[in-house]
């Protein structure tokens, strides 16, 4: 990047439209933002786009705002954190874009336009049947003197306003720091409306009003923007602004090759951090969505995607979202947790939301040796739940999987093993109904029996948890106490052979 502007100057910004919820590709785009404004000691600028009355509220505004510190992406200017550069909200700046559109006008670099839309119609029809290659506004009122159109103005004339495409600018390059130098052909370029008749600005004037006025020096967002950058280019001229580096990030497509979707699952930030993602998972994941520091690592913490993130690795390819990959990093990082942690933020939090334990069913070492126990053979933080299933089932409740009942049960031999492990097991006091203790007590019987290890071990699991899986017997069997244990073993011999 030649004409980058380097350091803690480095000021960048995530501007969502408050149209709807914050969705993968916008988490995404706010990501690159947030690490490359970190990465390089800058600024991370929130603004809210709302100028779009008919589909922007306050209620998605809050939605994007929560769904932003969910992801941790802290910003340092913007709603309800301040800064020198507000206002943050577009809706607040009315009066400076027309301010600036006005300037542009006494500058000779914009020019109010009477056209009627009849009028306009008329023209692009007429430029059609001639085959004009030019099939923009064919700057009909560039040509009127600016002190007639003041006049007609302040007679009330309805009018917009449109920026004057310099007819000798050349082409526009677009320095494109993931796409490289883009050429878009200037005579494309129309004298495009820059503030509308309704007194509102265009989305192209607002964005570069904005950013110009924020010292704005490098802008990271999905490359639907790239068609509308030369416009942007425009504008920053006219303005008289230094045009800011640009970085145009790939849409992210479904496992089809598709735009990304209802139809794909969840997309929207809440969707995931409601199905039970963690949030450092959830950024890992999506910055390796087009961003890779070295060709290996999978996960990577967010103070290394922080520190490490530059514009040069990124990818122009389109990215794929594939949920299985974000599964397996949100198990690394929930396999990773300390298991005090994962007791207070996952275990407790899942049982109270399913109402089967306020937190004080059981005292502390028992929950540890729950999440020690559970939290390797979780993936998501609901699977808690299921693994948790049998220790808040009734004894007489329990429901077996007939899979495993066939398998291991309904077996020559389950019983003698069920009733020799009963007895074992019995043998144990309360006070050493400890997972070590669990374990040495039943360690002799395969030998003893002239079964495998399986054979033995199997039944009494199935007996107590109502299925095959379950983590080590001892720690199975020591959550359970020994009451449940004794009973379950009882009531299953019943059922064995
Ligand atoms: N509010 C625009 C959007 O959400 C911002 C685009 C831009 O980054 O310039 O698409």
């Amino acid at each position: 990047m030649s004409d980058t502007i380097t350091g803690s100057s480095v000021r960048v910004r995530f501007a969502p439209s408050p149209t709807g919820k914050l969705h993968v590709g916008g988490a995404r785009t706010a990501i690159y933002n947030w690490a490359f404004a970190r990465a390089n000691g800058g600024t991370f600028v929130l603004r809210i786009d709302d100028t779009d009355p008919t589909r922007s509220t306050e209620e998605n505004t809050q939605v994007i705002l929560r769904a932003m510190r969910w992801l941790g992406l802290d910003w340092d200017e913007g709603p309800d954190v301040g800064g020198d550069h507000g206002p943050y909200f577009q809706t607040e700046c009315l009066q400076l874009y027309r301010e600036a559109a006005t300037r542009l006008v006494a500058e000779g670099k914009a020019y109010y336009c009477f056209c009627t839309p009849e009028k306009l119609a008329a023209d692009r029809k007429a430029a059609q049947a001639r085959k004009d290659p030019f099939q923009g506004y064919q700057r009909t009122c560039r040509h009127i003197d600016p002190a007639e159109a003041q006049a007609r103005v302040d007679a009330g004339e309805p009018y917009t306003i449109r920026v004057k495409v310099p007819l000798d600018r050349g082409d526009v390059i677009v320095h494109d720091a993931v796409h490289g130098d883009v050429t878009f052909n200037a005579r494309d370029l129309d004298d495009f409306i820059i503030f509308r008749s309704d007194g509102t600005p265009t989305y192209n004037f607002a964005t570069v009003v904005d950013d110009a006025r924020m010292g704005i020096t490098h802008i990271i967002r999905g490359d639907d923007h790239l068609s509308n950058t030369p416009r942007q280019v425009i504008v920053y001229d006219a303005l008289g602004a230094p045009t800011p580096v640009f970085a145009h990030i790939s849409m992210i497509l479904g496992s089809d090759g598709k735009k990304l979707s209802k139809r794909h699952g969840a997309t929207s930030v809440e969707e995931y951090r409601d199905a039970g993602y963690l949030s450092d998972a959830f950024v890992n994941y999506l910055a390796l969505l087009g961003w890779a520091p070295d060709g290996e690592s999978t996960v990577i913490p967010r103070e290394r995607i922080s520190s490490e993130f530059s514009l040069d690795h990124v990818s122009r390819n389109p990215a794929i979202m594939d949920p299985k990959k974000l599964d397996f990093i949100n198990g690394e990082y929930l396999h990773a947790m300390d298991d005090t942690t994962f007791v207070h933020d996952i275990l407790l939090p899942q049982l109270a939301a399913a109402g089967i334990d306020d937190g004080t069913s059981h005292d502390e070492a028992w929950y540890l040796l729950a999440a020690q126990a559970f939290k390797p053979r979780c993936t998501l933080s609901a699977d808690v739940l299921a693994q948790a299933a049998y220790l808040y089932t009734a004894d007489n409740e329990l429901a077996y999987d007939p899979k495993a009942v066939k398998k291991w049960l309904a077996k020559q031999g389950a019983h003698e093993a069920l009733c020799a492990a009963g007895e074992a097991l019995a043998s144990l006091d309360d006070a050493r109904w400890t997972p070590d203790a669990i374990e040495r007590a039943l360690d002799p019987l395969p030998e003893r029996l002239g079964m495998g290890k399986g054979r033995v071990f199997q039944p009494v699991r199935v007996a107590c948890v109502g299925g095959a899986a379950s983590p080590g017997i001892g720690e199975t069997l020591a959550l359970l106490g020994r009451t449940g244990t004794l009973a379950r073993i009882e009531y299953a011999t019943s059922l064995a052979l």
